[in-house]
């Protein structure tokens, strides 16, 4: 049966006064929420596991990785707001210690916040418990600071880069964090227009009907393509739900087993290509793994870099962000300015290899 649609305009659920209350009466809107138990279903997400959330055809959930990052977390939120849309963001601790105003907000508006590290490594396929430990944990706490009086992030964890790990998972699952892959992503962490980035969200969504669609709030281009995407899923009729977390006074949602199981006719969505395999030979997955490169890395001294040497890789796992971004997430990541870690890269290399010595000409040249 198609279920209810409850249109939910916070004002009237949460009382949060007339910024809400001035949603347009063609607002697409939130037309459920679902209460999720994170203990009974471990890991969910089609793009690598076999359970994902029990949506009814048509019905997709919203989520945004790597904030929040001034102005394009803003201009997400208020499209969402325009849209009276719920989403879930998976926030980066050290993002949320830099911007924890925008933490607040996010919260305030009535979006779920998950968590995505502290540090955004891209290596969680290959660290131990206790590394993992101290990504999750200080991630964790480092958006609960921003919190506030509203406590902990629920307790959703999406791995950065989807790196999937035997620790990791297993770390993840003894802490009751619920790991959030995704259907189906839309490419945007890469160089592609705000257009491309609606084409490819629209166009996987139809091949499977439903399900979670992953974005990235920290990149322009997604913010610029969010407005008639909404749009153009209201008029093509797809719902939005909104999840949030079982609590004790929130008790889950009743579903049917087989509506968490992936449908068997539904193809597959895998990531990009990823373009330099020796970088991930010791990944263990089940789709094509991202590389740094297949997120667009960003090299921040320097041209773009193709093939980076596996020892540089885990210094810059993080720049997979534009340009135009890059020196403000950078400085607000790692709380040092760019040139202090020119010379740490140059050091480090003090024994050019062929790979390390493109990295250091790259490095060598005078910056703009
Ligand atoms: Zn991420």
């Amino acid at each position: 049966m198609r279920p209810e649609v409850v249109f939910v305009c916070a004002a009237l659920i949460l009382g949060t006064g007339a910024a809400e209350a001035a949603c347009r009466p063609d607002a697409l809107g939130t037309s459920r929420t679902i209460v999720v138990d994170p203990a009974a279903h471990a890991r969910i997400g089609t793009m690598q596991y076999a359970e994902t959330l029990p949506l009814a055809d048509k019905e997709v959930v919203l989520t945004f990785d790597d904030g929040p990052l001034p102005p394009h977390t803003t201009r997400v939120l208020d499209t969402l707001r325009a849209e009276c849309v719920k989403a879930t963001f998976f926030l980066v601790g050290r993002m949320a210690h830099s911007f924890p105003d925008l933490v607040r907000r996010i919260h305030a508006e009535g979006h779920t916040i998950g968590s995505h590290s502290q540090n955004h490594p891209l290596a969680f396929h290959k660290m131990d418990a206790t590394g993992v430990q101290q990504e999750v944990e200080t991630g964790i706490a480092a958006i609960t600071a921003a919190l506030g009086d509203s406590g902990p992030p629920a307790p959703f964890f999406r791995i950065p880069g989807l790196l999937r790990g035997e620790a990791a998972e297993t770390y993840l699952a003894d802490r009751h964090l619920m790991v959030w892959s995704a259907d189906f992503p839309a490419d945007d962490w890469t160089r592609i227009s705000a257009d491309e980035v609606m084409r490819r969200a629209l166009e996987r969504l139809e091949r499977k009907g439903k399900g979670v669609l992953l974005l990235h709030d920290i990149q322009s281009s997604t913010a610029a393509a969010l407005p008639e995407l909404l749009r153009e899923l209201k008029r093509r009729g797809y719902r939005v739900v909104h999840v949030e977390p079982a609590k004790p006074d929130n008790p889950p949602t009743p579903t049917d087993p087989d509506a968490w199981r992936l449908r068997p006719s539904a193809p597959a969505i895998a990531w990009p290509r990823v373009p330099n395999p020796a970088l991930i030979r010791t990944a263990r997955a089940d789709l094509p793994v991202p590389s740094p490169q297949s997120f667009g890395l960003f090299y921040p001294y320097g041209p773009k870099i193709d093939a980076l040497p596996a020892d540089l890789e885990a210094d810059f796992t993080a720049f997979y962000i534009p340009t135009e971004v890059a020196a403000t997430v950078f400085e607000a990541w790692h709380a040092t300015p760019l040139r202090t870690v020119e010379t740490h890269a140059r050091t480090r290399h003090a024994r050019p290899r062929p790979a390390a010595a493109r990295v250091q000409a790259a490095a060598a040249q005078p910056r703009p």
